[in-house]
């Protein structure tokens, strides 16, 4: 009797964590919100409406049906198996689907047809992070903008809105990530981001192309209707294009895209919750993908070449065969791309089907390098001015400064990414120095100093400034 009585105490404190997660049911594993109102058994499980009248009818076909009911208030007597043992902890919390209804802390506002802003102020809040790529932040504005009306309003029943999935192509470190990111953050929808290079078909070793849904789920805290919502960025697209010029059959990148192709037009999918994989212990919900804004990019290196050879073989076609080199030092000719040389570079047209929004990030020149370092809301010298403006410390750059760095970032050639590994190496020294010494009021860091052939310029605080 006692030993029951400690089992119902124990069983209390499961339930009340319980509370913030939804139920499943113990045999189909499905969450209650798909399922339908789970019934409570002895024992703590629950099941749910269609497996208990599978089990019924299961009775009834195997010539039990003479069985009145089941007592299932009996179930917990049954000698000594004790349910609540067997079934504790079966499902660990990070594998639940959290309750729609509890929302937690403070609500965010979420994207309504009234609150979603119009293109135009979509870009003025881009401009203030994203440097330069002006047609990039245009079209992606724009896109997300109509992607976001189709799915809030969800009437256009005789004219269905394309879906506006994107493939943005550009150089490494221009900035492609960085778009998305900021978008996301700008609407407060969730994000995934995946590599497609760890993308595989589904039974080989590598995250089969549905994990990415199991991604955003968990990015939307396992809100299955705030995912349907989100936006999937696939990076490094280009490494899952067919190889070219080989005799071998190769359909490792190609299957790939095969796999995504249900995900990009909208599809349902059951997707393992709080794991990437599927198995038999984890429970799965449903998805569909119809929704979601999937977003690829890549930097498709020596596309360029594709591109001159089909504008070569138009020119030399017509009258102006004599400028068959003109293209040569065009440093804009990624502009010219088009969905044509992407087949050419592998991608399958299927694929490209379904991107339908396809546009190109310029590479980064030095003044960008520039502006990128002064004018972000958030670049990362302000931080660090910022931080010293703590120890009331002034931190100035002067021109010099910003131009030697752009020039050290141009030639790692790795694009903006190699900022931050220059500008860390020359403040480690600033920030470990500076608060040293309290009567520092003000430095100015030069060309010279990140070169390494000269000191910064260090000035000290005015009299009346000082302390005391
Ligand atoms: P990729 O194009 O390879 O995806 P990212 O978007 O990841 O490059 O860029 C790396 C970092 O460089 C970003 O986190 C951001 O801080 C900075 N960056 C790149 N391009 C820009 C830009 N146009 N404006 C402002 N910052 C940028």
């Amino acid at each position: 009797m006692s030993e029951n009585y400690n089992d119902n105490i124990d069983n209390k404190d499961e339930n009340d964590k319980d509370d913030e997660y939804e139920k499943y049911c113990y045999l189909c594993r499905r969450p209650e919100s798909v399922a339908g109102k789970l019934i409570d058994m002895p024992g703590g499980i629950s099941i749910c409406p269609d497996c208990m009248q599978k089990t019924f009818d299961n009775f009834n076909n195997s010539g039990l049906g003479s069985m009145q009911f089941l007592d299932l208030s009996n179930l917990s007597n049954m000698g000594n198996l004790d349910m609540s043992q067997l079934f504790k902890n079966d499902i660990p919390d990070k594998q639940k689907v959290k309750k729609k209804a509890a929302k937690p802390k403070k609500e965010e506002p979420e994207l309504t047809l009234q609150t979603i802003p119009a293109p135009h102020k979509i870009k003025a809040m881009l401009d203030e992070y994203v440097i330069g790529q002006e047609y990039a932040k245009k079209v992606i504005s724009v896109a997300v903008y109509n992607h976001y009306k189709r799915v809030l309003t969800n009437t256009m029943d005789d004219i269905e809105i394309e879906k506006s999935n994107m493939l943005m192509v550009g150089p490494t470190g221009c900035g492609k990530t960085y778009l998305v990111k900021t978008i996301a953050k700008l609407l407060n929808v969730p994000l995934a981001i995946t590599d497609a290079t760890t993308l595989t078909e589904a039974g080989y070793i590598g995250d089969d192309v549905e994990s990415v849904l199991s991604k955003l789920l968990a990015v939307a805290d396992n809100d299955v209707e705030k995912a349907e919502r989100g936006i999937v960025f696939i990076d490094e697209i280009d490494k899952i294009a067919k190889k070219r010029n080989t005799n071998s059959r190769d359909v490792s990148g190609e299957s790939v895209q095969q796999g995504l192709l249900k995900l990009l037009e909208g599809a349902d999918v059951e997707v393992p919750v709080g794991s990437g994989s599927k198995n038999a212990m984890v429970p799965l919900t449903t998805i569909n993908t119809r929704n979601i804004l999937f977003i690829c990019g890549g930097a498709f290196p020596d596309i360029e070449e594709i591109i001159k050879e089909r504008l070569n073989k138009q020119a030399s076609m017509g009258f102006k065969a004599d400028l068959k080199d003109k293209y040569d030092d065009n440093p804009n000719l990624l502009r010219e791309l088009t969905n044509d040389d992407l087949r050419e570079f592998g991608m399958i047209p299927e694929f490209l089907g379904r991107l339908p929004i396809l546009f190109t990030l310029d590479a980064l020149d030095k003044d960008m390098y520039v502006k990128i370092l002064k004018e972000p809301k958030n670049a990362i010298l302000k931080q660090y001015k910022k931080l010293l403006a703590l120890d009331e410390v002034d931190l100035c750059f002067d021109d010099s400064a910003y131009e030697e760095i752009a020039a050290q970032a141009m030639e790692k050639k790795t694009g903006a990414r190699a900022l931050r590994a220059i500008i860390e190496k020359f403040m480690l020294d600033i920030m470990y120095q500076i608060p040293r010494d309290d009567n520092i009021g003000r430095v100015t860091i030069t060309g010279d100093y990140i070169r390494g052939t000269g000191s910064p310029l260090i000035e000290m605080r005015g009299v009346e400034r000082l302390p005391g």
